[in-house]
C-alpha cells in the first residue's frame, strides 16, 4: 500500500488528508500546531514529528500550507522537507505559492534525487471534503501520473500543465480574476443598498442573466446575511492578489485593476477581517 505524507492541516489541508485516509491510503500527517493532528490520527492517520519524518516516511508527501513564508519554513527549516527527500520519497507543493519560490524548492529536491510537482488546488472548503478539487499540476511528468491515485480521492480532476512554475502562475491568474469579481459583487450590493435597492432582487437578476455564475450564488448569501464563516480566509485571497501583482511585474503586464482590488482586501486585513472568509471585503466597501 502507498504511504502518502501529508503537511499542513489548515481548512484544505485536513480534509484532503481525511479523504486520504478514507480512500484506504496509509498517511502520515503533521502540522505547525500539533493539536489540528489529533482529528486525523482519530481516522486512522499516523503522526508525522517533523517534515524530514514525514517525507522520509512516505513514498509521496502532499503540503498545503499558508502562503510562502510557510512553504519555505516548512520545506527548507533544519527539520523540514528537504532534510527527508531523495530517491524515493517525493514531493508536492500544493499550496497557493509564488512560482520563484515553487522553482527554487523543484530544484532543491531535483539536487537530492527526489521528483517534484507543484499541484494548487481550486475549489475551497466544501469541494475539499467532497473530494471535487482541481489540481493545477507541472514539474515531474512521473510523479504526476504515480500520484493520480491520491489526486483521485482528493479531486475531481488533475491536470498537467508542463514545467514547473505554470501551475503557480495559472492560479493566480485564476485567483486574481476571482478577487475582482467578488469585489465588483461587493461594490455593486453596496451602491443597490445606498441605492435604495434590495439587494436580494440584485442578487436574483444577477442570477437571470449574462453573469450568472456559482461564486455569486454561493457567497451572495453571505453578503445579505453579513455572516462570513471561513471557507477561503481573505488573509490568503489578499496573499495570492499580492503575489499576482508580483507576476504582473515580473512579466511586463500591468494590473491596473487587480492593484486597486488588492488594496481593498489590504484594507479588509488591516480592519481585522483576515481570518473572516473573503467574502467579508463586502464589510469594507459598504
Ligand atoms: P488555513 O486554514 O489558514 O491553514 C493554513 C495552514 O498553514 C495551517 O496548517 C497552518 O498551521 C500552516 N502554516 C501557516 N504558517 C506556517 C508556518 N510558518 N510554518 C508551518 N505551517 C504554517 O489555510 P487554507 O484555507 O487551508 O489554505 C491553505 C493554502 O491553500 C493557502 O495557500 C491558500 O491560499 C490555498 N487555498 C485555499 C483555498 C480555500 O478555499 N481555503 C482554496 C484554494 C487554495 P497552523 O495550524 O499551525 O497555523
Amino acid at each position: 500500500m502507498t504511504t502518502y505524507g501529508f503537511l499542513g492541516l489548515g481548512i484544505m489541508g485536513s480534509a484532503m488528508a481525511r479523504n486520504l485516509v478514507q480512500a484506504g491510503f496509509d498517511v502520515i500527517v503533521w502540522n505547525r500546531s500539533a493539536e489540528k493532528s489529533e482529528p486525523l490520527v482519530a481516522t486512522g492517520a499516523r503522526l508525522g514529528a517533523t517534515p524530514r519524518d514525514v517525507v522520509a516516511a512516505s513514498e509521496v508527501t502532499f503540503s498545503m500550507v499558508a502562503d510562502p513564508i510557510a512553504t519555505r519554513s516548512v520545506c527548507f527549516d533544519t527539520y523540514g522537507v528537504l532534510a527527508g527527500v531523495g530517491p524515493g520519497h517525493d514531493y508536492v507543493e500544493t499550496s497557493t505559492i509564488d512560482d520563484p519560490t515553487s522553482v527554487e524548492i523543484a530544484r532543491a529536491v531535483a539536487d537530492l534525487g527526489g521528483r517534484f510537482l507543484e499541484a494548487p488546488v481550486t475549489g475551497t472548503k466544501k469541494p475539499a471534503e467532497d473530494g471535487q478539487l482541481v489540481f493545477l499540476a507541472a514539474g515531474d511528468r512521473g510523479l504526476f501520473d504515480d500520484a493520480q491515485p491520491a489526486f483521485d480521492a482528493m479531486g475531481k480532476l488533475a491536470v498537467y500543465l508542463g514545467e514547473v512554475g505554470n501551475g503557480a502562475r495559472m492560479k493566480l491568474v485564476i485567483n486574481s480574476i476571482m478577487g475582482g469579481v467578488m469585489a465588483a459583487l461587493a461594490e455593486g450590493l453596496a451602491l443597490a443598498e445606498k441605492g435604495g435597492l434590495e439587494p436580494a432582487t440584485v442578487l436574483e437578476l444577477l442570477d437571470a442573466g449574462v453573469v450568472a455564475n456559482q461564486l455569486f450564488r454561493a457567497k451572495g448569501p453571505q453578503l445579505l446575511e453579513r455572516s462570513y464563516p471561513a471557507s477561503f480566509p481573505l488573509k490568503h485571497m489578499q496573499k495570492d492578489l499580492r503575489l499576482a501583482l508580483a507576476l504582473g511585474e515580473s512579466v511586463g503586464q500591468p494590473l491596473h485593476g487587480t492593484a486597486t482590488v488588492n488594496q481593498t482586501f489590504k484594507r479588509a486585513v488591516v480592519a481585522g477581517r483576515g481570518d473572516e472568509d473573503f467574502s467579508a471585503v463586502y464589510e469594507v466597501i459598504r
